[in-house]
């Protein structure tokens, strides 16, 4: 992935009935680390008293001791992995959310991003509700809150019927965890079982960290409910599509996880696969850019008959909050994280493998370095179709001025990023590779709306002119 593309969205893990939930919880976000690296929040629950834990930075740095672990007592817990857009770092903001409400302890934790969080917010404000955050995720606790439902479950459902956008949810009450997936499935969240535990989470990965199986997915539009008497299934929404996040498969999932009952790696491969039949080209060697380049990379090999070779190497260790020393060195960034091998690329045609073209800077700087590591030829080739718009369904993505793909045509890219040719998978390329025979026009079976510009779910806030694109609203903090 290049630095100045997508980031990611949050995880999101919870489970009901083993005695060391919050250690288990723990490792599930530790699996889920990819989705979000900014902040990390555990809640337990024990006899209808919760105990949390909240913290900005990773999870093996705030969930290590005994003390922070057996604090937060209990045979259930929620857990979540939180990437903020800029402005959004504030302690306020970490999940998951807890309150008290009239039917007892409600946690909270979200996956995805409310499209109408604006316009339901001034609405709620307006009827005298008092927000301590500037998360999306916070209205709907406040609509929880409000509700005259006779359940929890009443409630939730009564809330969700009033937001739109993009949600997977766990929620810890005293007596359940339950799991909801917004009624177009746009982010995952799978069922599982360790022992006699039941699992949710956004990944399947956490399920494997913990010896876990995995049960299955959570369909768009419904809930479940896990308590005492086990698993109980509720399809609450009228009107249920199944658009699953296509990025999900390209990059956002860990290549490890089952993500709607496909594996990510294979379709990852097969993507690399439908790039050396579209698009192939002579060369000596196909090279991608590591990580998420990677299995693509081994499909187009595969695919092409061309040689595959690690020719860039990525650093692992470096922190997100890396800051150069000195203004004389920043124009170094690039190679923090990735350093050309000479000895892979000197002398070669080189077919470069990579995930996305975002803004595009960071592609030019990866293509420099190749050149200046000797290789002859540079041929580009891009596991998702060129992305033309931004997305409102918690992927941080830049404005649609800043992204490449939606300011130049394909062969305007190539001069700019500098390579010999460039080429993206088409979009019904990429449907092939999740299984599909092609991508339906009058009804797509994922959302696709960063290369397509049909978005699933209305952009309420956004066409009002409300709010922040992303999670964040109105209020650009600094500390709290
Ligand atoms: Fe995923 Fe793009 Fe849709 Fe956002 S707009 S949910 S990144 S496919």
């Amino acid at each position: 992935m290049a630095l100045d593309g997508f980031h990611e969205e949050c995880g999101v893990f919870g489970i009901y009935g083993t005695t060391d939930a919050s250690a288990h919880t723990a490792l599930g976000l530790h699996a889920l680390q990819h989705r979000g690296q900014e902040a990390a929040g555990i809640v337990s629950c024990d006899d209808g008293q919760f105990f949390s834990h909240r913290a900005f930075g990773l999870v093996g740095d705030n969930f290590n001791s005994a003390e922070v672990i057996g604090g937060l007592k209990g045979a259930q817990a929620i857990g979540h992995n939180r990437y903020s857009t800029a402005g959004g770092a504030t302690m306020r903001n970490i999940q998951p959310f807890y309150a008290d409400l009239a039917l007892g302890g409600f946690a909270l934790a979200h996956n995805g991003n409310l499209t109408n969080a604006g316009t339901l917010r001034r609405q709620l404000i307006s009827r005298g509700a008092l927000f301590s955050s500037t998360s999306d995720t916070e209205v709907i606790v406040h609509l929880v809150a409000l509700s005259d439902g006779q359940t929890i479950e009443d409630r939730v459902v009564s809330a969700l019927k009033q937001v739109d956008g993009a949600y997977s949810l766990v929620i810890l009450t005293p007596q359940s965890l339950v799991g909801v997936r917004d009624p177009n499935g746009v982010r995952p969240l799978v069922l599982g079982k360790v022992g006699d535990a039941f699992v949710l989470a956004s990944e399947s990965c956490a399920l494997d960290i913990l010896g876990g199986d995995y049960v299955r997915d959570i369909a768009p539009g419904e809930m479940v409910v896990i308590d005492a008497q086990g698993v109980r299934s509720m399809q609450p929404f009228d009107a249920v599509k199944n658009r699953l996040c296509i990025f999900e498969y390209v990059y956002f999932a860990r290549p490890d996880s089952m993500v709607d009952n496909k594996n990510v790696y294979h379709v990852r491969k097969f993507i690399g696969a439908e790039l050396a039949r579209e698009s192939g080209v002579d060369a000596d060697v196909v090279v991608p850019v590591p990580d998420s380049g990677v299995p693509a990379a081994i499909g187009y090999a595969e695919a092409s008959g061309v040689p595959f070779d690690l020719g860039i190497i990525r650093n692992h260790y470096v922190g997100r909050t890396f800051i150069e020393p000195s203004d004389s060195v920043r124009h170094l960034g690039v190679k923090l994280k990735h350093n050309a091998n000479s000895a892979a690329l000197a002398g070669k045609r080189v077919v470069l493998v990579d995930d996305s073209i975002v803004r595009g800077t960071t592609s030019k700087k990866i293509v420099t370095m190749v050149r200046e590591a000797g290789a002859a030829e540079v041929h580009m080739r891009i596991a998702s179709p060129p992305t033309t718009h931004s997305c409102y369904y918690g992927v941080d993505t830049p404005e649609r001025s800043q992204l490449l793909a939606a300011n130049h045509s394909t062969e305007e890219m190539a001069k700019l990023i500098g390579v010999d040719s460039l080429a993206f998978i088409t979009i019904d390329g990429l449907y092939r590779a999740v299984g599909e025979a092609k991508r339906d026009n009058t009804t797509p079976q994922f959302c696709d709306a960063c290369f397509s510009g049909d978005y699933p779910v209305p952009l309420t806030d956004h066409e009002a002119g409300i709010g922040g694109k992303q999670r964040d609203l109105f209020v650009r903090e600094v500390s709290s």
